[in-house]
């Protein structure tokens, strides 16, 4: 009964047959998955919001050692990490290009600058640039939403996002680069309205003026527009440096 009702709905045969392709973290590893997030989200709770994002892998291994409130990393918990963090994401449907090489690179304090009320940093020189002058341009309700992300910071959002899609991984990718593959790593930012919150990282913005504006200016483009080739979803709010 089951089955015939399965072959007869032809929409739920299809869903079927793409979750079949969809890779997701498996039950044998569920374990160290959740236990790795959970460490990363003690280590943000350690050192703060702010250093979270420019933290580098090392550095947050150190903290983990030293702080008994997060604990060392186990050695499953870094297997998998270095997994998300090296493998080629071709395989999720992520087609975007590598832009760190390393687990352990780390940003320069001396290339950054932490921006007054956003907990966020820029890259010095033109994303920076950039930022105060579509400020300028566009108006007091346009903020930095999000900026300068390190490693640590990206694999939390990853697996956070995976962790939200019950651990399919192909799924996660498609909102949020892997670690490695952020242009948050060095140059690209989010931009949003004052007030709005998590409505800054849906299509609704596209729907605001703020972003009209943000569209003329010539400076900076959209990195990830509609079917773009990277296989990442429509972002209107993502910043792309030029
Ligand atoms: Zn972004």
């Amino acid at each position: 009964m089951f089955i015939t009702a399965a072959i007869a709905s032809p929409i739920w045969v299809k869903d079927l047959l793409a979750a079949e392709k969809d890779i997701i973290i498996g039950s044998d590893e569920w374990q160290t998955f959740v236990d790795l997030r959970n460490r990363l989200r003690r280590v943000k709770k350690v050192v703060g919001y702010g250093n979270f994002n420019i933290i580098s892998f090392d550095r947050a291994r150190y903290y983990a050692r030293h702080y008994a409130v997060i604990g060392a990393f186990s050695h499953k918990e870094l297997d998998l990490a270095e997994r998300l963090f090296y493998e080629d994401p071709k395989k999720y449907g992520f087609f975007g290009e590598r832009i760190c090489d390393s687990i352990t690179e780390t940003i320069a304090l001396k290339d950054v600058k932490k921006i007054p009320y956003t907990g966020h940093y820029l890259f010095k020189g033109k994303p920076m640039e950039d930022y105060f002058r579509l400020k300028k341009d566009i108006g007091g309700e346009i903020i930095l939403t999000s900026g300068v992300r390190g490693i640590v910071k990206q694999m939390s959002l990853y697996v956070d996002k995976i962790y939200g899609c019950k651990g399919n991984i192909s799924q996660a990718s498609f909102s949020l680069a892997p670690p490695g593959f952020s242009y948050h790593s060095c140059s690209d930012f989010d931009v949003g309205k004052r007030g709005w919150g998590h409505k800054n990282f849906t299509a609704k913005f596209a729907r605001t003026k703020e972003f009209r504006k943000l569209r003329k200016l010539d400076y900076i483009d959209m990195r990830y527009t509609i079917n773009n080739e990277e296989g990442v979803r429509y972002e209107p709010w993502h910043v792309k440096v030029i």
